[in-house]
């Protein structure tokens, strides 16, 4: 018997893991494709802020980065890399968003490294940056090694029952809580008001002469050389969703696309591509993560008709699956929300901490339950 049964070992159950076992509890880990198989896999894994104006979004990742920088650098040193952002504005648009970040961060700014003026493209030269200093860490490993310590089991995860007290999954192992970070394949439990959408994503490994020191951003994410290669990644303007395309992902157009991206930044010599990860990335409708415990929707809608259509909810009068919880959601920085949200998830699961509301899958019932 477990304490906890966690679905799905990419960046968010792996992180659960760890603080889970940091506090003592017994953890089992199911995944399908085993560590990190899934959107973790394909992941540039770039620690980074949010370069946007203002908003709630950008406060949570920002706090998050520092928090996760801070994390990765003290706990999986083996798995974390050290290096300074440079982030190009795509257009001018964005120059005038870099302009107003710089003005109102309490980051420190750094100035671009020499070597680097000179590898870039003359579109990107023109552009406004910023460059602070972040991190990257290498997706297999930091999740391996936070999953240490839980048994893992690799398996999917088909069926899951609660009964007297406790979830047993797939008829064979139990637990007293369930974590479901099962990422952007379909949920467990199918709940009408949780929608993710999941993006794809391809990255590649280049051999390249083209030497760089940073990790750069502009259309697409570029990582610094590491034993002769550079990664080059992106999971948006890809021309392929495998929720709606019924051929098969091109690899070939897809490698295409990201080195004529990855060369629209810097001048890139002598390049072969030596590996391919390719993956989906879920996120929420409002592109805040989902972390907390599920509504019971039909009975909640049963039970508490006279509250759903009230002006300000309160989620607490609403019913939940007992000890259930998910994290998910966290769009283009998984890697760097995970730590983060895994700390707010853990301190609820055990100490019964709230959780904002502004992060719980219940935002989703109460605006859902309105329409009906
Ligand atoms: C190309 C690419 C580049 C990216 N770059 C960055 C970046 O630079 N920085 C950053 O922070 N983020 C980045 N991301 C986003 C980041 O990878 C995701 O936000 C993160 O991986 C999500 O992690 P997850 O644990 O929620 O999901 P996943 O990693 O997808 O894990 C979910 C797991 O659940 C398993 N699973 C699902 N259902 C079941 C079941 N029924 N039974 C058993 N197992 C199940 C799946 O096999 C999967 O392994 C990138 C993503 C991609 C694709």
């Amino acid at each position: 018997m477990y304490d906890v049964a966690i679905i799905g070992a990419g960046i968010n159950g792996c992180s659960v893991a760890y603080e889970l076992i940091k506090e003592g509890k017994r953890v089992i880990l199911f995944d399908e494709e085993g560590i990190a198989g899934g959107g973790s896999g394909a992941a540039g894994a770039f620690i980074s802020p949010k370069f946007s104006k203002s908003g709630e979004l950008k406060e949570m990742i920002n706090s998050a980065f520092t928090y996760s920088y801070d994390f990765y650098a003290k706990n999986f040193p083996n798995s974390f890399q050290q290096a300074q952002l440079v982030h190009i504005a795509k257009d001018e648009a964005e120059d005038e968003t870099l302009r107003i970040y710089k003005k109102n961060t309490t980051l420190a700014l750094l100035k671009m490294p020499d070597n680097m003026k000179t590898q870039l493209s003359e579109n990107a030269k023109k552009r406004e940056y910023v460059s602070i200093d972040a991190g990257i860490v290498n997706a297999q490993s930091v999740c391996n090694a936070m999953a240490c310590g839980a048994k893992l089991v690799q398996e999917k995860v088909e069926s899951l029952v609660y009964d007297d007290a406790f979830w047993i999954v797939n008829e064979s192992y139990s637990a007293k809580h369930i974590v479901l970070a099962t990422g952007a394949y379909d949920m467990l439990i199918p709940e009408p008001y949780i929608k993710l959408r999941g993006v794809w994503g391809h990255r590649i490994d280049v051999k390249t002469t083209t030497k760089n020191e940073n990790s750069m951003h502009q259309f697409v994410s570029i990582s610094p050389k590491q034993g002769g290669h550079l990664a080059i990644g992106a999971t948006h303007n890809v021309h392929y969703h495998p929720q709606k395309n019924t051929e098969p992902y091109d690899i070939e157009q897809g490698r295409k696309e990201l080195l004529q991206k990855a060369s629209q930044t810097i001048i890139l010599e002598n390049v072969t591509v030596v590996k391919d990860y390719t993956g989906l990335r879920s996120g929420s409708f409002d592109y805040m993560p989902l972390v907390g415990p599920l509504v019971l929707s039909k009975e909640t809608l049963f039970t508490c008709k006279n509250i759903l259509h009230v002006k300000k909810p309160d989620f607490k009068e609403y019913m939940y699956y007992p000890n259930l919880s998910m994290i998910n959601g966290s769009g283009g920085y998984g890697f760097v929300l995970a730590p983060y949200l895994a700390k707010t998830l853990t301190e609820h699961i055990l100490h019964g901490k709230a959780i904002s509301e502004r992060i719980s899958p219940a935002r989703f019932f109460a605006r859902w339950a309105k329409k009906l």
